[in-house]
């Protein structure tokens, strides 16, 4: 039996260390992963081969409005996956926490995020918005009447995010449209089953201009910043989504917006994230504020390596992770006590 709780919504978070210690750990993030050359740039999107790979930007934004960067955070790059965060905010907000979950679901495939095995093993079930097929499901359910409206609306809203109007770029977005094959044979595929309603092609399409959005960093920051400030704009103060479904949003990031590395990302890391293979990341601190960076380089899940590395030495040096605490008072000295030791040079990496 399914049982609401009907209570206002309380908060569990804190706030960023200072201002100046902010910007140091920033500056020194950026410098200790500038030489880092792992990884590859994805090609698979003809276009997103030819981007300059040493590009390299840190961008922190906190519930505040104050920003702090580091790099290439004023370049532009098309937003690709991390859209669907977005997005999927917004549709949440217009249709409500157990629509959502009902119709896309919130678990991990534990496959990669174009598979069509994970749509055919679930029967049908695209399982979560942040791989492509749970996406696109949720694009098809964007308010308005039309393909084009969807998608005004979809700008509109991934704009009020960023705090500025957002320019699709059309070079990403056509090359896009020429060899996403398999993107349309999922959204024809969750159609066969029920999953999609309408055109999918016409879903295929306004979900292809939405991955070629183009941001900073720094924008990234900003959309971070909205979902750790319970879904208001902290530099425009506007509101952009509801505070529940910017709790639900990040739920679902936590378990889902590193694709099947997920799992590796909360336990180095600690805070709802989201990738796109343009090598954006966009990272939520709740309560805290946002991180956005820039980085071509991607690991094999098509996650930025060096984007990683730096939100990981973030999440240590700004003390950002979720599941971290310490004890309230003493603890009695028992003789199961490990003895006390220094953070090894693997935990600090
Ligand atoms: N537009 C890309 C695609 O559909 C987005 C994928 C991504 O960023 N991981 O393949």
């Amino acid at each position: 039996m399914r049982t609401e709780i009907a209570a206002p919504q309380q908060v569990s978070t804190g706030t960023l260390p200072g201002w100046d210690q902010v910007d140091a750990e920033v500056l020194a993030a950026h410098r200790r992963y500038a030489a880092d050359t792992e990884g590859a740039v994805a090609d698979y999107i003809p276009i997103l081969g030819r981007v300059d790979p040493e590009l390299f930007g840190i961008a922190v934004a906190d519930t505040a409005g104050g920003r702090h960067s580091a790099g290439d955070v004023e370049v532009e790059f098309s937003i690709q996956s991390i859209s669907k965060a977005l997005v999927y905010a917004h549709v949440s907000q217009e249709l409500g926490h157990r629509l959502v979950s009902e119709r896309i679901g919130v678990d991990n495939t534990g496959l990669a995020f174009n598979s069509v095995m994970a749509i055919e093993l679930n029967a049908g079930n695209p399982m979560n918005p942040m791989v492509n097929a749970g996406a696109m499901a949720t694009t098809a359910l964007v308010p308005g009447a039309t393909a084009a409206e969807q998608w005004e609306t979809v700008r509109t809203v991934l704009s009020e995010f960023a705090g500025r109007q957002l320019v699709l770029d059309g070079e990403v977005y056509h090359s896009e449209m020429q060899t996403n094959s398999r993107n349309r044979a999922i959204a024809q595929l969750l159609e066969s089953y029920g999953r999609i309603e309408g055109d999918p092609l016409e879903v295929v399409d306004v979900y292809t201009r939405q991955c070629a959005l183009r941001v900073t960093a720094q924008d990234l920051a900003i959309m971070g910043a909205t979902l750790a400030d319970g879904g208001v704009n902290p530099v425009t103060g506007r509101r952009v989504v509801s505070e529940e479904s910017c709790r639900d949003t990040l739920a679902v990031l936590a378990a889902t917006g590193m694709y099947e590395r997920s799992g590796q990302w909360l336990f180095e890391i600690g805070i709802p994230a989201k990738s796109g293979v343009a090598g954006g990341i966009l990272a939520v601190a709740p309560g805290k504020g946002g991180i956005g960076t820039f980085a071509p380089r991607l690991d094999p899940a098509g996650n930025s390596v060096r984007g990683q590395r730096a939100i990981k030495y973030l999440s240590r040096t700004l003390g950002l992770n979720l599941f971290a605490s310490e004890p309230a008072g003493p603890a009695l000295q028992t003789t199961a006590d490990p003895a006390p030791r220094a953070a090894t040079e693997q935990e600090t990496a």
